[in-house]
């Protein structure tokens, strides 16, 4: 008969067997073999070369400001208010939407991005999480989120993915928001509410449509599904930002469940089509 140790030994080897095919073989920011496969999802220096946003940002919407928006905001309010308007990071004065996110609706009281998606790493995890299925990679992503969210994530009371169609769903046979939603609520000890919004439509995808037509093409796609949200401080979660139609969008639908306020996260953040 086998001892209680060998058993033990045995359900532990099958459990690293089990943990080793749930791991990549590969880091999913860079396609180099890992060094380490308790390493998860990504390398060491992947995680590094995930770019931070840096300051000035705006302080509601996260978007750095440039000379473009300077222009715009005091074109649209005079220098002193365009001055006003626009945060200069973390502690700025400013309260007011800068250029970025004038047509946000005011629901919408912050955002916050982990990196910029380039084409190095911060692309590849976003891939590898919505079309890989790599379920994995969402930790490093929720991490990223994290260290750029500082200490706004620490007043959230819950997260809420932005849903997909029930269609694209089926064929993904995942929500790579609701994915990141769960490890970083995971990270955070915050409850995640997956069923608060539902998408009414599915909508064409974005990649190649302007501002204009985005919040055209998401308008209205989400409505509340959840129970009421009141009092409570809640933060949408999805993978990467554009021009943030969507998340307005399902900012709308989540207000009629009348949180206390909503913010967003996005592991990434792309430059606006031109
Ligand atoms: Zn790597
Ligand atoms: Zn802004």
């Amino acid at each position: 008969m086998r001892s209680a140790r060998s058993m033990l030994a045995a359900a532990r080897s099958r459990v690293l067997a089990v943990e080793a095919l749930a791991l990549p073989r590969a880091c999913l920011g860079c396609e180099r073999p890992m060094p380490d496969r308790r390493s998860g999802a990504c390398c060491e220096l992947c995680r590094h070369r995930l770019r931070s946003i840096a300051p000035p940002v705006c302080r509601r919407c996260g978007q750095p400001i440039d000379q473009w928006s300077l222009r715009l905001a005091a074109e649209a309010g005079g220098e002193a208010s365009g001055r006003a308007t626009l945060g200069r990071g973390a502690g700025a004065a400013g309260s007011g939407p800068c250029a970025f996110c004038r047509e946000w609706p005011k629901e919408l009281a912050w955002a916050v991005s982990g990196t910029w998606l380039d084409e190095g790493p911060a692309r590849n995890l976003v891939h590898a999480l919505k079309y890989g299925g790599w379920r994995i990679a969402a930790a490093p992503m929720a991490d990223c989120i994290r260290a750029a969210g500082g200490a706004r994530l620490g007043r959230i009371d819950a997260l809420v993915p932005v849903p997909l169609g029930a269609t694209r769903l089926r064929e993904r046979g995942h929500n790579q928001a609701a994915l990141l939603a769960r490890a970083l609520g995971a990270s955070l000890a915050v409850p995640v509410l997956e069923s608060a919004l539902r998408r009414t439509r599915e909508t064409r995808t974005q990649t190649r449509l302007g501002p204009d037509d985005r919040r055209r093409n998401v308008a209205g796609a989400f409505e509340a599904a959840g129970p009421s949200l009141t009092g409570l401080r809640v933060a949408l979660v999805d993978d990467v930002l554009t021009t943030g139609a969507t998340l307005g969008s399902a900012t709308t639908a989540l207000a009629r469940l009348e949180p206390a306020s909503v913010g967003a996260v996005t592991f990434a953040r792309a430059l606006v089509p031109a």
